[in-house]
């Protein structure tokens, strides 16, 4: 029989009752004839005691190094990868614990923000020859120069994927506290839906845009592989989200939607810089080229003759600042600004996308200060006062809701357009 991995976050671990659930999840695929590697983030969330943001605020700020604040960062996935195994054992099932590093995973040296390089799949496989249930703590491997390295935010998800693809698995199970991927984070939109089936490509843009429920890079990582993605709640039975490549999907699974969801991401700081009466090619590259020196991520990019626009994220907003006024520039910002994007693999070349966005946007009259689009998205930025009410317009807009979908169940046959845009 094949090999599942299942990843659990950090709220699927942080209670004595969520354990139970992931305990659960575990023995049933291991009674169903799987061989199981699961893969653990740290228990819960700021302020609570073992999760990795309380130890680096325990480390204190500015002064630890990156190769130990990296070291201190992976200790939490440790904690409770040790007391899960305890649980398993404790129902008498054989479970050994591996760090990042003993399992295989090497990264490239980049502290905070390290990338999977290669795995070394015998440790792992060795353990489960013998019939165990192998728990590898998320988010970590080892450097070229054999130090501890962290893969960054949502890092887990990454060690999964990974996983999955050097150990061939049939499928790769991300254990959430949400019923899947939704139309829209629920926090914000109360009528978000969970989606059924969706393909990598489709995910990997919402999860870049801001949807936080999966990493793209794991999203990249198992289509790489060609290995289905489930994305699912630790605390139901419901089989949430298959995320798959169009190929794999048995026909009809998936309706031909140009819209799949709408994300959203705060916390940035959009800034407009007039070059006066310098040279423009001169001033654009000194511009991105400092910001790039200078490590700031710069999006949302806008260049006229006359100067150009883009953001950065709030954290980096003061240095950017500094920087434009050393190289001599006219600059102004607007901070807490809010990107949110309409995300759909099937909306290249579909027409009034984009009117039906500034539509819904006027109507509640929330201003939008730039917009961009790919083949597969269009984003917006409003400031972040207005984010949740921008959000949940544009979900209305498209018909993304469960009453939406409620109404067009009962409708059939129904108009292509109507599918997407609700005509007022
Ligand atoms: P974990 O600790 O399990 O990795 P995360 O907090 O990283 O969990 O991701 C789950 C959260 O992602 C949900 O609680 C939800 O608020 C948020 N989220 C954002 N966008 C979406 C979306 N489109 N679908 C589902 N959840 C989303
Ligand atoms: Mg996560």
């Amino acid at each position: 029989m094949g090999l599942l991995v299942q990843k659990f976050g950090g709220t699927s671990l942080a209670t004595d009752d969520a354990r139970r659930h992931v305990l659960r999840h575990i023995v049933r695929e291991r009674e169903a004839g799987y061989s199981v590697v699961v893969v653990v983030s740290a228990m819960g969330r700021m302020g609570d005691p073992y999760a990795t943001d309380t130890l680096l605020a325990l480390a204190g700020g500015g002064h630890v190094p990156a190769r130990e604040r990296d070291l201190i960062a992976s200790c939490g996935e440790v904690i409770s990868a040790v007391v899960l195994c305890g649980l398993l054992w404790a129902e008498g099932v054989p479970s050994v614990v591996l760090t990042g590093a003993q399992a295989g995973i090497r990264t490239d040296g980049r502290f905070g923000s390290a990338r999977i390089t290669r795995i070394e799949t015998e440790p792992v496989q060795r353990r489960l020859k013998e019939g165990a249930v192998v728990i590898v703590t998320g988010f970590q491997g080892l450097s070229p120069d054999g130090d501890t390295t962290t893969l960054g935010r949502g890092g887990s998800d990454t060690t999964a994927a990974a996983l999955g693809a050097a150990l061939r698995a049939e499928r790769i199970d991300i254990y959430t506290d949400v019923d899947g991927i939704l139309t829209a984070d629920p926090r914000v939109v109360a009528e978000a839906r969970p989606l059924k089936a969706v393909t990598y490509a489709e995910i990997c843009n919402l999860a870049r845009q801001g949807a936080k429920v999966v990493h793209p890079r794991a999203v990249e990582v198992a289509a790489q592989a060609g290995i289905p993605l489930r994305i699912r709640s630790t605390f139901s039975d419901d089989e949430g989200t298959l995320v798959t490549g169009p190929g794999m999907l048995e026909s009809g699974e998936v309706p031909d939607r140009p819209i799949v969801g709408i994300a959203h991401t705060a916390g940035v700081t959009q800034l407009t810089v007039s070059y006066g009466s310098a040279d423009p090619g001169d001033m654009q590259v000194k511009v991105f080229g400092t910001m790039a020196r200078h490590g700031i991520s710069v999006d949302f990019i806008n260049v006229t003759p006359s100067g150009c626009v883009y953001t950065v994220f709030d954290a980096d907003a003061d240095r950017a600042i500094r920087l434009l006024g050393e190289l001599g520039c006219a600059w102004s910002a607007i901070r807490n600004c809010a990107k949110v994007s309409v995300v759909g693999g099937g909306m290249n070349g579909v027409p009034g996308i984009m009117a039906a966005i500034v539509e819904a946007l006027t109507d509640e009259g929330i201003p939008i200060l730039q917009s961009a689009d790919s083949n597969a998205s269009i984003w917006v930025l409003v400031r972040q006062a207005d984010m949740a009410d921008a959000v949940r317009a544009l979900h209305a807009k498209f018909g993304l809701g469960r009453t939406a979908e409620a109404a067009r169940a009962a409708s059939q046959p129904v108009q292509e357009e109507s599918l997407w845009i609700s005509e007022d």
